[in-house]
């Protein structure tokens, strides 16, 4: 698979563009041709020689996402879209209309090996990293879309499938590529990158001081719990994780996310509420309450609306700032995993 030019941060394709002869200023002209003009093909780029554009044709690839379907929720104007790729593997991408704008959900690996129990994203395990390019490009892809509406992405998530900090060097070079002044231009403050809780990964990432935000898929209260639910807990254990997150807060001065769904029976009566609260009570963060999505293959009922509310009510009762996550698309199987599952399943 030849390297996409969506892959390169500038100083990059700076490097890459000299060690051909070539003065600095192409590769800011590439990266405005290929950002802020959003061209589709490197014979548009009409500033550059033809020499320049064939071996850049010949040696790089621009676009690779195909799009295979396109779901738009008639609720709230949620769009999802079912990638292929240059090698036919398939991702999901998500659009999601806010009233302070649009943020869109990136995937950051084809599957994924975490194996957490109620996930639809790694039902059939990690099938291969995604390379900056790709997942730049879904937010092109998006941006394109958006530009025919005079909309900016405004926010990105790395919330699709795969586990971010497995696959880090591609994820971190994904945001210095789209928060680049002379790029999209995205803020720091407007990316949120989840993980499963993958704590080195955590204190790396604390030590590059990004301002991003840090959102960690907790979803339990004590290990015995998490442990079921998420095999990652027993490699990194809560009390190590939120030795991670205060690092984290240290460094950064950026509160953490933590991310809770609710499953019936399971995480989800006012003990769990209590127990979480005093597990995080010194994390300066926020709780997002997520009711669970269904998954067909997963067994997991949702609680329901009166006891996510009481939940809620708890961790707010006890001086933890939470709130439940709306719910987006739910029209159009926007959650994790699903359209990609269901695509394999030969239900799309
Ligand atoms: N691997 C990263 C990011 C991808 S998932 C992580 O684990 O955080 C984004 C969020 O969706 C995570 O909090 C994940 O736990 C959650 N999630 C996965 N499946 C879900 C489901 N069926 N219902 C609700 N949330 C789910």
């Amino acid at each position: 698979m030849k390297t996409s030019l969506y892959g390169y941060r500038l100083n990059e394709l700076v490097e890459l563009l000299s060690s051909r002869g070539e003065p600095k200023y192409r590769a800011k002209q590439i990266f405005d041709w290929i950002y802020k003009r959003r061209v589709t093909d490197v014979s548009e780029m009409t500033n550059l020689s033809k020499s320049l554009r064939d071996q850049l044709q010949h040696d790089l690839m621009l676009t690779s996402l195909h799009e295979v379907t396109r779901q738009v929720s008639s609720f709230d104007g949620t769009t999802k879209f079912l990638f292929a790729l240059a090698d036919g593997a398939t991702i999901e991408t998500v659009i999601m209309p806010h009233d302070y704008g649009n943020s869109v959900c990136v995937s950051t690996q084809v599957g994924c090996k975490m194996g957490c129990k109620f996930c639809a994203s790694t039902l059939g395990g990690l099938a291969r990293n995604l390379t900056t390019g790709e997942i730049v490009e879904q937010v092109v892809h998006c941006q394109r879309l958006l530009d025919a509406k005079g909309e900016r992405v405004s926010s990105v998530v790395l919330m699709g499938s795969g586990e971010p900090l497995d696959n880090y060097n591609a994820a971190t070079a994904f945001i210095d590529i789209i928060t680049d002044p002379e790029g999209l231009q995205i803020g720091q403050r407007h990316i949120t990158l989840s993980t499963v809780g993958i704590v080195p990964g955590i204190y790396k990432l604390a030590d590059e001081k990004r301002g991003i935000t840090l959102a960690v898929s907790l979803h339990a209260s004590n290990d015995e719990s998490r442990s079921r639910m998420m095999p990652v807990n027993k490699a990194y254990d809560i009390a190590s994780l939120l030795e991670a997150c205060h690092y984290y807060y240290n460094q950064t001065g950026r509160r953490i996310t933590f991310e809770y769904a609710l499953i019936k029976d399971h995480n989800d009566n006012l003990s769990d509420a209590r127990k979480l609260a005093h597990l995080i009570a010194t994390v300066p963060c926020h709780v997002n309450v997520i009711p669970v999505n269904y998954v067909p293959e997963r067994e997991l009922k949702r609680t329901s609306i009166e006891q996510i509310q009481a939940f809620v009510n708890e961790l707010q009762r006890l001086g933890v700032n939470a709130t439940v996550r709306r719910e987006m698309g739910g029209d159009i199987s926007a959650a994790c995993g699903q359209l990609r599952a269901e695509h394999a399943n030969g239900r799309t």
